[in-house]
């Protein structure tokens, strides 16, 4: 088997992309513009999206239907790494009754009052759900961290306490993905540039892109930690390469087609005496 990073060419989908617990991550050696994997280009790949919409708002019917676990499903990636046109892509077919999206922001008045994860357990699915988090707890590990707006012994401790804060959600019956979108540096550029440029864009664009454009190279070194840390079998971080969108849809619609496959939801029993006929 060939790997370059966590990128290994013959491993098996969607294992291709996952970080093994404890094993070291260069995000240098995963090529942002690669589609390993795909069954083809462009067109090819995008021709084999609609199955996977269908699979997936089967699959989310029979987990709200069965109602005893949920999926919860990370996203992070640096600014215009693509987080909302994957939710909007990717979750094209589910049903919205059942399906979640929180999207963290700076923490304000309340979140500040309590401990980090607060807010975040409150916004996880409950039984039945699919919960997408648009970035995540793991700001407190990356921007907190990348920005100074913590002392390095706080945000160090963390890593320990999101990994038990993942158990937790396990235990309770929560599948966790954890999704990072790899893009790079130029390709960053690109898009914060048609932000600018779009008029129907430019509202999406902010200083704090900026920020991240020019720390680049430490979000990178907060990533690698964060991803080999916290990547454990309960809660597998993903890396995929993310500059083109086609392939980046492809893949996270696999990981949660095979994810959801992988937790086999059932419908529940019918009552015992059915009547043939209501009359
Ligand atoms: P956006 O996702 O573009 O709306 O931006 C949200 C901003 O909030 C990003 O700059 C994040 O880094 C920032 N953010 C989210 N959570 C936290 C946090 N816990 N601490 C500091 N900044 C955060
Ligand atoms: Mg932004």
């Amino acid at each position: 088997m060939r790997c370059s990073g966590v990128v290994c060419s013959n491993a098996v989908m969607p294992e291709r992309w996952r970080v093994e617990p404890g094993k070291p991550v260069r995000l240098e050696s995963i090529d942002p513009s690669s589609t390993p994997g795909a069954p083809g280009g462009k067109a090819e790949t995008v021709a084999t999206l609609p199955a996977f919409h269908e699979r997936l708002a089967a699959l989310q019917e029979r987990l709200w239907a069965e109602h005893r676990r949920s999926l919860l499903v990370v996203l992070q990636a640096l600014d215009a790494g693509g987080k909302d046109g994957t939710v909007r892509h990717v979750f094209r077919g589910v049903n919205p009754q059942g399906t979640t999206v929180t999207s963290f922001k700076v923490p304000v008045g309340e979140e500040v009052e309590h401990d980090f994860l607060w807010r975040v357990h409150r916004a996880a699915p409950a039984t039945g759900e699919i919960g997408i988090f648009n970035r995540s707890h793991y700001e407190d590990v990356l921007a907190v961290r990348v920005l100074g707006l913590a002392p390095e012994k706080v945000w160090k401790a963390r890593y320990d306490l999101i990994n038990a804060f993942e158990q937790t959600l396990h235990h309770g019956g929560t599948t966790i993905v954890k999704i990072y979108l790899h893009i790079s540096k130029e390709e960053q550029r690109r898009r914060l540039q048609a932000r600018l440029d779009d008029p129907d864009k430019r509202w999406k664009f902010s200083a704090a892109d900026l920020e991240a454009l020019r720390h680049w190279d430490e979000y990178r070194e907060a990533y690698e930690d964060a991803l080999v840390k916290t990547s454990t079998a309960i809660a597998p971080w993903y890396v995929i390469p993310a500059d083109r969108k086609w392939y980046r849809n492809w893949v996270v619609s696999r990981i949660l087609v095979k994810t959801l496959r992988r937790m086999d939801p059932r419908y529940p029993q019918p009552m015992e005496h059915l009547p043939a006929t209501i009359e």
